[in-house]
Order: structure tokens, then C-alpha cells, then sequence
């Protein structure tokens, strides 16, 4: 079925000669300020497999953050665009309309949680998802303010700047950032001060208490939450915190938005995150997972919301492309047809057991978390001051990108390594990238 053998493979050192070429190219002429996990320049990716220039295969634990979960050449999605690449490449939706785009808004209703009448709109990036729930929470309510969390991250263009926690690198150097975001605590179980069993009532309290005493509810927009904070370290809000959050915004007619831009399309073994805790979004937004590696974001929610925006006020050239659009009905097609939310399932089944073994056997593994295919584990100096171990969560990416298994690290403190492998990868794959990272910790 793969057109790439699915082994992992190392002939060359890594990064190989190749590579090292492209990369002395890449620093003549690419701005320094674009980053890359590893300098491995990708010839092919397929599966749980990317092959680099030098022929090495990597075990693929990151997919591309959280994008190819259909795999990087998911055959449904090359099929559909290419065939819409040799229709047209684009009319531009704001010009000429195509049917895509609507096909793509009637998938997004069916598959978001709830059954009232919902719309989209369709973007780039999902910076831009969240930028416009912004502006379709402000429309629609008319006030101004907007409630973040700590630990979130929602992009990198200037207003979702402003709404990201994290200053290095997401910020730093790049202000000023826009007025009206306001960050409350959200509930981090494992760091929390009275232990994580009250964390979800208490955070909370505390956040619900700074909205009202500090902000005003009847000034606040909208509320915006990952309900599995990505960048911000595989977070899951403990419990309750969710469902306290979004009645808070309900009961004082503020917009709750779940960004689901990492957590969404079965990630985590639901369509959507929020689902797991019964929570109905006014607004969601969602991009990576959508289309097979296409660049598509969308924003989609209650009609009545996404009507109040003025004719004209949403768009962009580029926004729902025909091309991206077909990948994502490709994507969606292989979600259904593979049943990928069983898949993200049997890979935590698979996993976490695995990485909790780890836990027990090394000290430095504080925590193991996240569900489904959105998997980590929070490293730490001291199991008891949990003080964060930036430099030997560096190691074991390191060991691991050398032993060829691409794994991505995350959170505000930058101690955590996270698991996202495509939802199709194979299950022996799975396991001997397992392996790899067992000995990277054992190395340590
Ligand atoms: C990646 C991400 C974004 C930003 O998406 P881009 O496509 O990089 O602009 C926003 N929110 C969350 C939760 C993300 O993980």
C-alpha cells in the first residue's frame, strides 16, 4: 500500500552529506529566523515513514505537527487534488465560488459537536482561524475583550501573538501586541499547588474570579481555549475545568471557542478534543489535522454567530483554495473509511503503557500524559521540586533524531517530548520507535 518501505533505516550519519549541502544552501538564503527541528531535508514522506535526501527513513512521531495524521501521501487526498489541480488551481471564493468550499463547510458541520444549525469560513493558517473567531466573537457580541489561558498558544501573526503565553520564541522582540487579551490560569494538573485532583474546580474558580473582578464578563468577547493545549506542553485541562469554563461563557453571553487546530481530527481519538468532556463550542476552530498536509483552516460554529459579521468582513484571496479543499474531503474520506479514531485509540493503547513503564524505570519522567495519538511525557531535575529539565529533554530529541525517530519537544518550559505520530502508522513502527526512545533515556 505505501510506496515507502515502512522500516526504520539509517545509512547515512544524520544529518547525511546531502542534507548537509541543502543545509549550507538553506543558511545562504533562508532567514535565520525559521527554524527546523532537525536539518534533514525530506525527499518522501508516506505512512509513519519520512525519507531524507541521503535515503535514511525516520520514524515519524511528529507529523509534521500534528498535520498528516492521514499520512503524507494519504492516497484519497492525492487523488482529489490533483484531480482539482488539473481542473483549476483557484478562482478565488470572494470571485467565483466553487463547491468545494461549500463541501468542505457541510463536513465541518456534521462532524463539530452539536446539533444546532452551524457555518464556516475557511483560511490559510490557523492563526488566521483564530484571528477571524476573534473578529466574528467581537461582531457578534459587540465588546472587545478576549480571554486567553496560561500555557495557551493560538499562532504567530500579531493578534494571536498577544493571545500565546509563551515570550521565547513566539514573541519575544515583536511587540506591541494588541490590547484587549487578558490571560487567566487554566488547570495543569501536574503543577498545580494543592495536587491535581481539586485543580480543575479550584483553576477554575481562580480563572472565573479574575475574568469577573478584572476584566468585567459584560465586556468580555470571547473565551478561548485549547482543549488540549499543544505548544504549551500536551496539557490536559483536569477535570471539570472545561465544563466550568465554557458555562461561565454561556451564562454571560460570552463566545467559547475551542481551538482544536492541534487537538481536532481524531488526534485524540475524538473527532474533536472537546468532545470528551460533552462540551458544545460556540466556535471552533481547527487547521493542521484538516487536509493531509494542504494549508486549510476554518472557523465554524453557531450560525447566528458566524452570520453577524458584515458581508464582506471575512475572506481572504486564498481562503478554502480548491486544491487545499479537495485534500481535506480526501482526509475526511480516509478518517472515516480507516475509522482513525479507533486508530488514535489502539495507539495510546499501544503507547502509554509503554511511556508509564519509562516513567517507572527513569527518574527524570515526571509525568506521562494527553490521549489518543496526542502523547507526552513532562521531564523533570527532581520528581519532588519538579524543577523543568530543558537540557535533557534536548538529549533525548537529540539521541532520538540520530537513532531515526523524529519526536518534537513543547511546552512553556521546553521539557516535554511529545508524541504525534500519522494515525496510520503501523503498529511494529509504533513500537521500535518505542524502543528508540527508551534507549535515548537510558543514555541520559
Ligand atoms: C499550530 C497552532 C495554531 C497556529 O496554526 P498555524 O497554522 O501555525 O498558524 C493555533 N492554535 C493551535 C492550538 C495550534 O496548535
Amino acid at each position: 500500500m505505501s510506496a515507502i518501505p515502512q522500516e526504520r533505516r539509517l545509512v547515512t550519519a544524520v544529518p547525511g552529506p546531502k542534507s548537509q549541502e541543502l543545509q549550507s544552501r538553506r543558511t545562504a538564503s533562508v532567514a535565520g529566523g525559521v527554524g527546523s527541528v532537525l536539518p534533514v531535508f525530506a525527499a518522501k514522506a508516506d505512512g509513519g515513514i519520512v525519507e531524507d535526501v541521503d535515503g535514511n527513513r525516520f520514524i515519524d512521531f511528529g507529523s509534521g505537527i500534528a498535520v498528516t495524521t492521514v499520512g503524507a501521501s494519504a492516497e484519497a487526498v492525492v487523488r482529489r487534488a490533483s484531480a482539482q489541480l488539473a481542473d483549476f488551481t483557484h478562482t478565488c471564493f470572494m470571485v467565483t465560488p466553487y463547491e468545494g468550499y461549500v463541501a468542505v463547510a457541510e463536513a465541518l458541520a456534521e462532524l463539530t459537536p452539536g446539533d444546532h444549525a452551524k457555518k464556516s469560513a475557511l483560511f490559510n493558517s490557523g492563526a488566521e482561524a483564530v484571528e477571524n473567531a476573534v473578529k466574528i466573537a467581537r461582531s457578534y457580541t459587540k465588546r472587545q475583550a478576549v480571554v486567553v489561558f496560561d500555557h495557551g498558544y493560538h499562532g504567530r501573526t500579531n493578534l494571536t501573538m498577544a493571545l500565546t503565553s509563551k515570550n521565547m520564541p513566539y514573541k519575544h522582540g515583536f511587540g506591541p501586541f494588541a490590547p484587549e487579551v487578558y490571560r487567566v490560569p487554566v488547570a495543569y494538573g501536574y503543577r498545580w499547588p494543592t495536587g491535581p485532583d481539586n485543580c480543575g474546580p479550584e483553576a477554575a474558580e481562580q480563572a472565573i474570579d479574575h475574568i469577573a473582578k478584572q476584566i468585567g464578563a459584560e465586556n468580555v468577547a470571547a473565551i478561548i481555549i485549547e482543549p488540549v493545549l499543544g505548544e504549551g506542553g500536551f496539557i490536559e485541562p483536569a477535570k471539570g475545568f472545561l465544563p466550568a469554563i465554557a458555562q461561565y461563557a454561556k451564562d454571560n453571553g460570552i463566545v467559547f471557542v475551542a481551538d482544536e487546530i492541534q487537538s481536532g481530527f481524531c488526534r485524540t481519538g475524538q473527532w474533536f478534543a472537546c468532545e470528551d468532556e460533552g462540551i458544545v463550542p460556540d466556535l471552533i476552530t481547527t487547521a493542521k489535522g484538516i487536509a493531509g498536509g494542504l494549508p486549510l483552516s476554518a472557523v465554524t460554529g453557531r450560525a447566528e454567530i458566524m452570520d453577524a459579521a458584515h458581508g464582506g468582513g471575512l475572506g481572504g484571496t486564498y481562503g478554502g483554495n480548491p486544491v487545499a479543499c479537495a485534500g481535506a474531503l480526501g482526509a475526511i474520506e480516509t478518517m472515516k473509511e480507516l475509522d482513525l479514531n479507533a486508530r488514535a485509540k489502539r495507539i495510546e493503547a499501544v503507547m502509554k503503557p509503554r511511556l508509564a513503564a519509562m516513567q517507572e524505570k527513569f527518574e527524570a519522567i515526571g509525568d506521562v500524559r494527553g490521549r489518543g495519538a496526542m502523547l507526552a511525557v513532562e521531564l523533570v531535575k527532581d520528581r519532588t521540586t519538579k524543577e523543568p529539565d530543558p537540557q535533557a529533554t534536548a538529549k533525548v530529541a537529540k539521541a532520538c533524531h540520530e537513532a531515526g525517530l523524529l519526536v518534537l519537544t513543547t511546552g512553556t518550559y521546553s521539557n516535554v517530548v511529545r508524541f504525534l505520530p500519522p494515525l496510520v502508522i503501523g503498529e511494529d513502527l509504533l513500537n521500535d520507535g518505542l524502543d528508540v526512545l527508551e534507549e535515548a533515556f537510558a543514555a541520559l
